[in-house]
């Protein structure tokens, strides 16, 4: 993956090899940092990128460092600024995605979150998919557990819980699954390494609620609104048992790497027809509409930069 020419850092745009971290820093030893992840999508009619959501996006970056005692002289309107004028400075015409980092940047040897202090950075890059297989995964649910919210709280988009998902995906790929689903401490199923789920049931919609140890996520929103304002289906926010998903007629990942993507079978367990449902399907050419700046009710959602 090539790395860009700019980055935003502590306020200003910069050469990318200038926006650099010694070995001593704080968030590398400890993992006290909070990330973010956001698309920019090219809309080939109007010749313009379209960020989604950017301003709901920094607002969660912000709560997440809110989490870590981070404090920052930036709204989420300045962030959301400062993403425009980054893909302006790199001209991209094609999707994209901003890597925003908010980390303690001391040099010091001592586990804390106190006394600290937060340095902020933003990445974009030209991005294609994340996941390959987006119109059917074959998904394993992980031996590994969801972290909660007394251990490392997994509604905010901490670096060091990024390590519970990272043992989850690994373990996944290499028994030859495309994804994992973790199951939180009461063994309800939580969320996949970096994507929220759904299922669809007996006519109904289904995801965990936000105490069952997930992220807060955009995209899980974003699905909430269209199931409810489009699609006009019944969706219920409640806890998941793992063999729920086992009889479901749908079960799908979503976020904003994932996008939208149709797990048709778990564990060897062919989910529904063992081909992307009709409602995730919908779902998904909607979703795709709407990023892109295509469906005039939810154009405020997307942010043109040029
Ligand atoms: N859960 C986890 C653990 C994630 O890392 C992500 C990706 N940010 C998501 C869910 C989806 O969140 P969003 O829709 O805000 O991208």
């Amino acid at each position: 993956m090539p790395t860009p020419k700019k980055v935003f850092f502590n306020g200003k745009i910069v050469a990318y090899e200038d926006a650099r971290v010694g070995m001593l820093t704080h968030a590398m030893n400890y993992g006290t940092a909070v990330f973010g992840g956001i698309r920019g999508y090219w809309n080939d009619t109007e010749k313009q990128v379209f960020v989604f959501r950017p301003t709901d996006h920094y607002k969660r970056l912000l709560d997440s460092a809110k989490l870590l005692r981070m404090q920052f002289p930036y709204t989420k309107e300045d962030l959301t600024a400062a993403t425009l004028e980054l893909i302006r400075v790199h001209e991209y015409k094609e999707d994209v995605y901003v890597r925003p980092l908010a980390f303690y940047s001391d040099e010091i040897i001592g586990v804390r979150l106190h006394n600290l202090t937060p340095s902020l950075g933003i990445a974009a890059i030209p991005f294609g998919r994340y996941v390959d297989k987006e119109e059917g995964a074959h998904v394993t649910v992980s031996s590994w557990q969801r972290i909660g919210d007394n251990i490392i709280p997994p509604r905010g988009k901490i670096a060091g819980s990024y390590v519970n998902s990272a043992f989850a995906k690994t373990d996944a790929q290499l028994a030859g699954f495309d994804e994992c689903i973790m199951l939180n401490q009461q063994g309800h199923v939580a969320e996949g390494s970096a994507e929220n789920l759904f299922m669809f049931r007996n006519g109904v919609f289904v995801t965990p609620p936000i105490t069952e140890s997930v992220l807060e996520g955009i995209t899980r929103r974003t699905f909430m609104m269209l199931i409810r304002d489009e699609l006009k289906l019944p969706l219920e926010e409640r806890p998941i048992d793992r063999t729920e998903l086992f009889l479901a007629d749908e079960v799908f990942y979503v976020g904003t790497g994932v996008q939208l993507t149709a797990i048709t079978q778990i564990d060897h367990r062919t989910i529904g027809t063992g081909q992307m449902g009709v409602q995730t399907a919908r779902l998904r050419e909607l979703y795709f509409n709407v990023v892109r700046g295509k469906v005039p009710k939810y154009r405020e959602l997307c942010v043109g930069v040029y």
